[in-house]
């Protein structure tokens, strides 16, 4: 849905297979957290505003939720399945060639689809499959695996092959791991998700996917505020983009929220984005990004916030050979 384009941004980016994507998706990581119903609502009133793209994950344990969301839209008959872009993530503890359908399996289950159109290797890096952890530790550490990231890959192209996933893309891998996967691979990434905002611009990454042909989705797009400190940064950092005077000075003189801003600076990129929220004002809100642009000031100075921060580092496993973020 998400109707006319008033300022020439595509509602839709191009994938490699020629089939089109939704620039505006849902996120949905720690909805899980929150009362169970919450993300349930979160996907409805996304559906009723307009979102045809829902990013989830297994990791973010609530797709049983999400996949109610759909079921009940589909079932009133607001959507069709064919509507929808749903977007999920192969864990980390499944990177072995028994265990890749077993986790795709699950999501689908939990979904009620009999298909993904979108299948993600969530992160390079395997971690020791040890019951249902999704981060296993040993003596306190998390404990990592040496399945290489080409292997999966050709897990990730037998999926594709079954046709339960229509595409297959990877998140979190860095240039050089492209570079690897595409001289290895028999089917090319059709996405890579990566975090992306003005404080971690990764304009090298914008540049080598767009010649590459692969899309680019952004996550944590306002620097992922309520994530949990225990695995990823303190939200007691200083980083606090939704917060930023440059971003607010943009959002005041174009009349919008700051979150607004820093949605349209990646739909203006060509790159998709896809903001949690669990608040029908902020999902609504969220999607009005189409009725303004950002002029090339608004632009420069937005990329001249960059300061290489992440929000999301594991520092926990930063020794492991496939760790991307070196
Ligand atoms: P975001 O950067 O999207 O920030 C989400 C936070 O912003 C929430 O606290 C939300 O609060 C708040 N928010 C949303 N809309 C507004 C608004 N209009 N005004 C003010 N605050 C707002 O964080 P995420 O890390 O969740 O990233 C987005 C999605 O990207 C994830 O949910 C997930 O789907 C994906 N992701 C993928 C990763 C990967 O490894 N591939 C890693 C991390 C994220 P509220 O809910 O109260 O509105």
């Amino acid at each position: 849905m998400l109707s006319t384009d008033d300022t020439q941004v595509a509602r839709t980016i191009e994938l490699n297979d020629g089939t089109r994507m939704p620039v505006l998706g849902l996120g949905t990581w720690k909805s899980s957290l929150l009362p169970r119903t919450s993300v349930q609502g979160a996907v409805e009133a996304a559906i009723a505003a307009g979102y045809r793209h829902v990013d989830t994950a297994h990791s973010y344990l609530n797709e049983v939720d999400i996949g109610k969301a759909l079921r009940s839209k589909m079932q009133q008959g607001i959507i069709r399945r064919e509507d929808m872009f749903i977007v999920s993530k192969l864990w980390c503890t499944y990177h072995a060639p028994e265990d890749i359908p077993v986790c795709l399996n699950k999501s689908l289950k939990d979904l009620q689809l009999d298909y993904l159109d979108l299948y993600l290797v969530h992160f390079p890096v395997g971690l020791k499959k040890t019951g249902d952890e999704l981060f296993p530790k040993k003596d306190g550490k998390i404990v990592t695996s040496d399945i290489d990231y080409v292997d999966v890959w050709r897990g990730m192209e037998a999926l594709q092959a079954s046709g339960k996933v229509k595409r297959i893309g990877v998140s979190n891998f860095s240039i050089l791991q492209l570079e690897r996967l595409l001289a290895l691979c028999r089917v090319p990434p059709a996405v890579n998700q990566v975090e992306l905002h003005p404080y971690l611009v990764q304009t090298e990454m914008i540049d080598f996917c767009k010649s590459k042909n692969i899309a680019l989705t952004a996550y944590s797009p306002f620097g992922s505020p309520a994530r949990p400190s225990e695995l990823f940064r303190e939200d007691t950092d200083p980083h606090k983009l939704l917060e930023d005077p440059v971003v607010a000075d943009i959002a005041t003189r174009h009349r919008c929220s700051p979150a607004q801003v820093l949605l349209r600076y990646h739909v203006q990129q060509g790159v998709a984005v896809i903001p949690k929220s669990d608040k029908p004002h902020h999902i609504l809100q969220n999607t009005k990004i189409f009725d303004f642009s950002l002029n090339e000031e608004d632009m420069r100075a937005l990329r001249g916030l960059d300061r290489g921060w992440r929000a999301m580092v594991l520092d926990e496993i930063k020794s492991h050979p496939y760790y991307p973020f070196a």
